[in-house]
């Protein structure tokens, strides 16, 4: 490529002349302002109005299997989780949501099917929130009276999660499918039912696996009342899918200000759900961005093997929490441009990497070094970043 690269003359300030790093600005500005919406509390999470959209998952573990369950919970937690469900499919496992709810650090909310009398459980067992689904509750409009007075005494929320896969049956035969307007309807015909006893500590969720459905869904229901929105693609399939499927359908709605609370449903560990669901939030201003790789997507005139050297410095830089933008670049075409750009970067090339600091070349080092570099530099930017006040947390940065 014939840069001119030399380990010998770094080009700008030398390495021990201070380089500003400044406050970074994040989060920037979101797409569009967020929907109006009421506000509710999820035990110690706010959920609607201007509350920042929180990230929940759920938990794969038997719910009665208290030890599983709770080290799950604490797994979720350490992952940026803020608020977990639990699946209550029977007895036992009711018998076990006083102890979960007690010891979660996040707020726990009960998910009930079939099976009225775990609603009163669950509001008796201190959890957080209900979740309801109401096509799948035997006689669910009968008993609404009683739940929301339950609910209401106790200062707990409901969500009426209306699904796809369980719609009611007198909508399925109106609209012969689960489509947006029926999603809607039942959804709206529920909390009907809870307004007429003054009950609005509501939450909706109107889930579909077809990701141009739910969206549909979600702008009808938000046209149409002002309760926040969970917003989840059900069965959204595994990882590689589920994560478009879910990133798409969010992203166009929260791109319009709609959303209040997330759900990624992965079939795979419910970490991965945490994580897919920050990185939408943080991919749209709706949150703080933490580290970000931008790495280039190599082509033939690649001079490193950039693909080996970006995942060597994400695992190296893993769980650093500050803000810090590095650029993994593989030649000089826009390398330096883009390693400009971010708060640390490289732009490889000739065996060779030139390292910048804020858009300032502080060394050249052989391609060898560049990892460890780069690691040790980001460590020196986050130590500077934190000692001026940038959040958050204590960067956890190994070499792998
Ligand atoms: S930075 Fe260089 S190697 Fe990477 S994609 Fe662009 S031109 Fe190709």
């Amino acid at each position: 490529m014939g840069d001119g690269m030399s380990t010998a003359e770094p080009a700008g300030p030398s390495a021990a002349e201070p380089v500003a790093l400044g406050l970074p600005a994040v989060p920037g500005r979101p797409l569009a302002p967020r929907r109006v919406s009421r506000r509710l509390q999820v035990g110690s999470v706010a959920v609607g109005g201007d509350a920042p959209v929180s990230v929940q998952s759920m938990t794969t573990t038997v719910t009665a299997d208290i030890g599983a369950t709770l080290q799950q919970i604490a797994e979720l937690t350490a992952s940026g989780c803020q608020i977990v469900r639990v699946a209550c499919p029977s007895q036992d496992d009711a018998d076990a949501l006083p102890v979960i709810a007690k010891k979660s650090q996040i707020p726990v909310i009960a998910d009930i099917h079939f099976q009225p009398k775990y609603v009163f459980a669950a509001i008796d067992a201190g959890c957080a929130a209900v979740r309801v689904n109401p096509g799948n509750i035997r006689q669910f409009d009968d008993r609404v009276k009683e739940i929301a007075k339950a609910a209401s005494g106790a200062g707990v929320p409901i969500r009426i999660g209306v699904n796809a896969g369980s719609l009611d049956k007198r909508l399925l035969e109106k609209y012969g499918k689960a489509t947006p307007e029926a999603l809607v309807e039942s959804a709206l015909w529920e909390c009907s039912l809870f307004e007429e006893h003054g009950f609005r500590d509501i939450k909706i969720s109107v889930k579909h696996n077809d990701p141009v459905v739910m969206v549909n869904a979600y702008r009808q229901l938000a046209a149409r009342c002002d309760y926040p929105l969970h917003l989840g693609v059900t069965e959204a399939g595994p990882a590689f899918q589920g994560t478009i499927k879910s990133a798409v359908a969010f992203g166009a709605l929260l791109s319009e200000g709609i959303g209040d609370t997330i759900r990624v449903s992965l079939s795979a560990p419910p970490v991965e759900e945490v994580k897919v669901g920050i990185q939408i939030l943080e991919s749209l201003n709706l949150r703080q961005r933490r580290l970000e790789i931008v790495s280039c997507p190599s082509c033939g005139r690649a001079q490193v093997d950039v693909y080996k050297l970006a995942d060597q410095v994400t695992a190296g830089l893993e769980g650093m929490e500050v803000p810090l933008r590095v650029a993994v670049m593989g030649c000089v075409v826009n390398g330096p441009g883009e390693a400009r750009e971010a708060d640390l970067g490289v732009a490889s090339g000739n065996g060779k990497g030139q390292i910048f600091v804020k858009g300032e070349v502080i060394k050249t080092v052989p391609e060898s070094k560049i990892v460890e570099t780069l690691i040790e530099e980001a460590m020196n930017i986050a130590r500077r970043m934190e000692d001026e006040g940038v959040p958050s947390g204590t960067p956890d940065v190994t070499v792998s």
